[in-house]
């Protein structure tokens, strides 16, 4: 069990490991003893993600000095796959192709539709000419006032009249044409808030792991995108018309950096909605199940409010990293679900100014009043809080 557990945080001070020596088997017996009772949440079978080279055949995409785009984005979109299959036990990667070949934009999205795919990547590289625009972003379908966000969706849309039948095979859209995107400012994407949850890993990555610009992400009508039925991005790796960006996106290191990077973004997107899936807000009632010991001053009498990001009827484990880096996380075990807290405040106020931070990343934050490692009604910490303080 991760010593984190009873340290303090915020105001509080810290405590000494021989008082966790004392706690902490308690707690574990307690624990087994709740798990061998919980009836155990069905995980996932298997994930399908289909990543998708952009272009590709007759269709080379954006084109640079040196290099086509759809022979820099198809290495790392196998790269990609094979490190997702290494990273994720569970998974089936298929990918809309791995040679060098034409793949229609409708075909692409069925493909993914028709293996009940649950993310759909496209990958491709960007091109503005005559500006010297560098850096990543990454799509997720949806409207766009912003010029230039609309640009690139028409230049990636484009493709579709390489079809021959393409104005009765989609639907009278027009790719070149803004009227058709019209059609677009009325449709709900309601995958947008996962689609935009991956996009935002995604862009993390690129910044933070392999330092590229971070261009953010953005929201546009991309026929791939509005055809899959799940949530789906289209990121673009990085801008073929830029002179070191084209060297970049040719190197072997530069791919290999960004399929590390799209992987790492996958795989804790996934193990993020794993975790959630045995994950509610239900707001605390029942009476805590755990009585702690009562050598502990810090668990003993005193009040704290704490902001509850997750509950659970399996126990997460906590270590850096897990819920999307909070610092400090508390595990209270209520009847037979376990609760996980952030910050401690005595103050009430604090919490609440602490949950507006929070809720950022868990829009379902709550704040909780806790006493003896038990939760208590907020009003009646609220209440005996004001009575001690007359
Ligand atoms: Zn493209």
């Amino acid at each position: 069990m991760d010593k984190k557990l009873f340290t303090m945080t915020k105001k509080g001070k810290h405590r000494t490991n021989n008082i966790n020596i004392v706690i902490l088997p308690v707690i574990v017996l307690i624990i087994l003893f709740i798990s061998a009772y919980t009836p155990d949440i069905p995980v996932k079978e298997k994930w399908v993600i289909v990543i998708d080279p952009g272009h590709g055949g007759r269709d080379p995409g954006a084109t640079g000095s040196f290099s086509y785009e759809k022979n820099v984005v198809l290495p790392v979109a196998l790269k990609m796959g094979e490190y997702l299959e290494q990273g994720i036990n569970n998974v089936k990667v298929i990918y809309t192709r791995k040679s060098d070949i034409y793949v229609d934009l409708n075909e692409r999205a069925e493909i993914a539709n028709r293996n009940k795919a649950d993310l759909f990547i496209s990958i491709h590289a960007n091109l503005i000419q005559g500006r010297n625009a560098y850096g990543a972003e990454t799509y997720v379908m949806g409207h766009t006032k912003d010029d230039q966000n609309l640009e690139v969706a028409m230049k990636e849309n484009a493709v579709i009249t390489l079809d021959k039948n393409y104005s009765t095979n989609y639907e009278g859209f027009d790719p070149n044409s803004p009227e058709s995107y019209i059609m677009f400012t009325l449709m709900q994407n309601a995958f947008a808030e996962q689609s935009t949850d991956l996009a935002a890993r995604m862009q993390n990555e690129y910044k933070n792991r392999i330092k590229r610009y971070d261009r953010g992400v953005k929201q546009a009508p991309f026929w791939v995108l509005w055809k899959t039925t799940m949530p789906s991005v289209l990121t673009e790796i990085g801008f073929i018309s830029h002179v070191n960006e084209e060297k970049y996106l040719n190197s072997k290191a530069g791919q290999d950096s960004l399929a590390v990077a799209l992987f790492r973004a996958c795989r804790d997107y996934v193990a993020d909605i794993e975790r959630k899936s045995s994950v509610s807000t239900v707001k605390p009632a029942e009476p805590a199940a755990v009585v702690p010991s009562e050598t502990d001053p810090d668990i003993t009498g005193k009040t704290f409010f704490m902001v509850q990001i997750a509950t659970s009827s399996k126990k997460i484990e906590i270590k850096p990293g897990s819920f999307k880096n909070l610092g400090e996380i508390t595990e209270i075990i209520t009847g037979n679900r376990y609760r996980y807290a952030t910050g401690k405040f005595e103050d009430y106020s604090k919490a609440v100014a602490y949950r507006k931070e929070v809720e950022r990343i868990y829009a379902d934050a709550f704040v909780i009043a806790v006493k003896n490692n038990k939760i208590l009604p907020l009003q009646e910490a609220l209440d005996s809080n004001k009575s001690k303080s007359k």
